[in-house]
């Protein structure tokens, strides 16, 4: 299937659905998850979600643009929220290149489908711009492993079934070298799960401890000691990829401050502000896109993407926060928490993904040649 056949057979059959896709009056992030859970079943049955990903998890093959297109339009139509839409994005391909063949087509229809939810258990309260300086350790045991340790910034685990983890399995002093990555149960015996309160007010991450648990030795995902590798390869998704879709959110809420606020709240030098770097980031983010569809590596270069998405973001909640400041600072209706809610988590834009300055430093270290620590 081409992109334009895509693209009128998916449109069509998005108008038809409507009512079942779009969401209800519930903002809670339970009912958000149970909602995507829905979108994603509907639209796996009815094959949308499968094209893009490969056949032998699912799939029904074809270019990754067609799953590009489906997050963009579900995005810009509003039926799923980009963030816990994203997730899909930032852990299959990563299945798909490091899990045994036969465990990613067990699981992957099931992420795809909505039936489950990951989460990706990286940061800890003393690593996050340095991940290679994680301590959550996993000592062989017979049939497998066994983890002990804590992460932090979680999202979404007290929702999860399976969780993408880091964990050393080399010595206090092996870095990079000596970190493996592991396919983990998230009802495994051991296991415990905080929520954290978010500033916008929702538990959207956890913290989540490790205390002596089994992990079977086929859920290695790589060799041991390959862990940065997969990092390496799964941040540039997080990076990029995962955020096509959310230029278009930006771009809807963006439209729509403009339609919302009284013209003489906003200043034009502000808004055309807005405007550029919208496009700057649609158009790098597209290229991306097309880069990925041609069968190129994504690497440093996504820092770029991430960059954009940050400050972009930030100007068009910004632009909110001026034309409808009434509504965002003060108001109590439900549209006026649901602005406030985006204003706030828009500050998390340039942290979540590896923060504005770590990006800047790959940029400048990795891309530009600067500075000496690569
Ligand atoms: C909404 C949200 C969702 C998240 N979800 C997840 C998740 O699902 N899984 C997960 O594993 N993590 C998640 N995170 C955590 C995120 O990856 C980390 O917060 C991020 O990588 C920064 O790490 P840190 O919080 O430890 O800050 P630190 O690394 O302690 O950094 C603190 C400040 O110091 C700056 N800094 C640090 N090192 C340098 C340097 N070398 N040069 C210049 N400045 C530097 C940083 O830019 C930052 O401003 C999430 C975070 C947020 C906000």
């Amino acid at each position: 299937m081409d992109l334009d056949e895509f693209r009128a057979g998916l449109d069509g059959w998005l108008d038809e659905h409507q009512a079942e896709l779009a969401p209800g009056d519930g903002s809670s992030l339970d009912e958000e998850m149970a909602h995507l859970s829905t979108v994603k079943r509907l639209a796996f049955d009815a094959g949308w979600m499968r094209w893009g990903w490969p056949e032998s998890v699912g799939g029904l093959g074809g270019s990754t643009l067609l799953r590009g297109y489906l997050g963009e339009a579900l995005t810009a139509r509003g039926f799923v929220e980009p963030g816990i839409y994203s997730m899909t994005e930032v852990l299959v391909p990563t299945m798909i290149g490091y899990a045994r063949p036969e465990l990613a087509a067990q699981m992957v229809p099931r992420q795809l489908r909505g039936d489950e939810t990951w989460c990706q258990g990286f940061s800890e309260p003393g690593t996050g711009s340095n991940l290679a300086a994680l301590t959550c350790a996993a000592s062989r045991v017979d049939d497998g492993w066994s983890v002990t340790g804590q992460k932090v910034w979680t999202s979404l685990a007290q929702l999860a079934q399976r969780c993408v983890l880091l964990a050393r399995t080399g010595g206090p002093d092996s870095a990079h070298r000596g970190i493996t990555a592991l396919f983990v149960d998230m009802d495994s015996p051991g296991i415990t799960i905080r929520p954290i309160e978010t500033m916008h007010g929702r538990e959207e991450f956890c913290e989540v401890f490790f205390d002596d648990v089994l992990v079977p030795a086929e859920r290695m995902l790589g060799e041991e000691g390959q862990g940065w590798a997969v990092a390496m390869d799964l941040l540039p998704f997080e990076r990029s990829t995962a955020l096509w879709h959310r230029g278009a959110y930006l771009h809807r809420a963006l439209e729509e401050v403009l339609q919302t606020a009284a013209p003489d709240m906003l200043r034009a030098d502000e808004v055309g502000d807005a405007f550029q770097q919208l496009f700057a980031l649609r158009a790098r983010s597209r290229a991306t896109q097309h880069r990925m569809a041609a069968g190129d590596t994504l690497g440093p270069e996504t820092s770029v993407d991430k960059i954009l998405l940050a400050t972009t973001e930030q100007a068009v909640f910004d632009l909110a926060l001026d034309g409808l400041s009434d509504q965002v600072l003060l108001g109590d209706e439900a549209g006026s928490e649901r602005w406030r809610s985006k204003y706030l988590y828009s500050r998390a834009a340039t942290i979540y993904g590896g923060s504005a300055e770590i990006q800047r430093n790959i940029v400048a270290r990795r891309l530009l040649d600067l500075g000496s620590d690569r």
